[in-house]
């Protein structure tokens, strides 16, 4: 980690990493392979074709996320 910018806030820092300061991290769709920026607030889902698995781009970890 790195050192806290001189000047710079340490905001609220969320359990869930994220990828960039606008928040949202870049989920690859389980079916159409797109790519996705999803939000912290927004629902996990392929915005193309709606499907609800998604792989973390960074991580290659698969993320299931049941439809309840
Ligand atoms: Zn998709």
């Amino acid at each position: 980690m790195a050192d806290p910018v001189n000047g710079a806030a340490v905001g609220d820092e969320m359990e869930e990493e994220q990828d960039n300061p606008t928040g949202g991290v870049t989920y690859l769709c389980g079916d159409c392979g797109s790519d996705n920026l999803i939000k912290a607030k927004d629902p996990i889902q392929c915005r193309q074709c709606g499907y609800r698995i998604m792989y973390k781009k960074r991580t290659k970890r698969l993320i299931q996320f049941e439809a309840r």
